[in-house]
């Protein structure tokens, strides 16, 4: 049977009144609450049993927002904020007061994006105020891409779902921060070093937290993330041997292996269709009675750094 997805209007009567509902963005569906209310912010914590010390991007739907939230704001993000909002770029910039402390994890930072999507867009100025929206599944888990990977994480922890169909770039957003002169990208995205570098002096990629003893420049960016509950396997030229009865096969492009494709996530090599695909086809494939995916190896260049990222840390460990 077809859910009763919830109308925008509805959406914005229930943030207005600290609730909290997942809404679609281009990136991935988020769920959503009013960023300046404690209290919407600790439902958003609760129901995705996220830990509070991992901070929440705030969303925004006007460039003048970001004056009214951020302070000391360094020139190089005028110029991306420029070039890339809305779009699914997330600054971190000193906060102001008005955001709450839970809303950073007690940093003076706050993470900010304005996105592309029409829909978070309306309900964003609707509501009048910005909106903390992390991806809308459990801690950990894979993020939706569409309304209704949404109902089987949360359906019954949320009030609302917003139908927006299948979101278009399907990975969550670039996060940068910025050091004295140089950009920093915390976790890759859409927006590619190179996009980056063709605007500002100097980039650094920051990398992710693998090293054993780090300080975390980025407190979420764990090591094992989103993950499908059946264990995933990534770059298929190491695969286990022999292989469990029910293993399932993700592939890109024309490579070749033994096992049979069960899905490919670009036939034609295209990393932004593998991209827009990438969540919604884990999600097919962890289930029941799969016992091992095997993901193919899709080139570290452009997009596919993000893929690269997420895969690495969707893999068993
Ligand atoms: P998401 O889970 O997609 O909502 O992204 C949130 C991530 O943004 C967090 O897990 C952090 O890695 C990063 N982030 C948010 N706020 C900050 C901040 N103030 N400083 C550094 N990284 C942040
Ligand atoms: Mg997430």
């Amino acid at each position: 049977m077809q859910p009763t997805w919830t109308s925008i209007k509805e959406a914005v009567r229930l943030l207005q009144s600290k609730e909290i509902v997942a809404i679609p963005t281009e990136t991935v569906y988020g769920l959503a609450g009013n960023a300046l209310e404690t209290l919407a912010l600790a439902k958003i914590f609760e129901a995705k049993g996220r830990p509070t010390f991992d901070p929440l991007i705030v969303h925004i739907a006007e460039h003048s927002t970001l004056n009214e939230i951020a302070q000391n704001i360094p020139p190089q993000a005028h110029t991306l904020a420029q070039a890339f909002w809305p779009g699914p770029l997330t600054m971190v910039l000193p906060k102001k007061p008005c955001i709450p402390d839970l809303a950073t994890s007690g940093l003076p930072s706050v993470a900010i994006r304005f996105p592309a999507h029409p829909i978070a867009q309306e309900i964003i100025r609707l509501c009048g105020f910005p909106l903390a929206a992390p991806s809308a599944n459990l801690f950990k888990r894979l993020s939706p891409t569409r309304p209704e990977h949404i109902l089987e994480q949360l359906g019954h922890k949320i009030s609302g779902i917003v139908d927006g169909g299948t979101c278009s770039v399907g990975v969550e957003s670039t996060i940068v921060s910025f050091k004295n002169e140089t950009v920093q990208i915390l976790r890759p995205g859409a927006i590619t070093p190179s996009m980056i570098q063709a605007l500002v002096q100097k980039v650094t990629i920051q990398p992710s937290n693998s090293a054993p003893g780090k300080a975390m420049a980025s407190p979420g960016s764990m090591d094992t993330h989103y993950q499908p509950r059946t264990p995933l396997h990534y770059n298929t030229k190491a695969y286990p041997k022999p292989l469990p009865p029910n293993t399932v096969r993700l592939a890109f492009a024309d490579t070749q292996h033994p096992l049979q494709a069960t899905l490919n996530l670009s036939k034609s090599g295209n990393l932004l269709e593998a991209t827009a695909n990438l969540y919604d086809y884990l999600h097919r494939l962890d289930r029941v009675p799969h016992e091992l995916i095997l993901v193919d190896p899709i080139p570290n260049e452009g997009l596919g750094i993000a893929l690269n990222d997420r895969l690495t840390r969707a893999s068993l460990k």
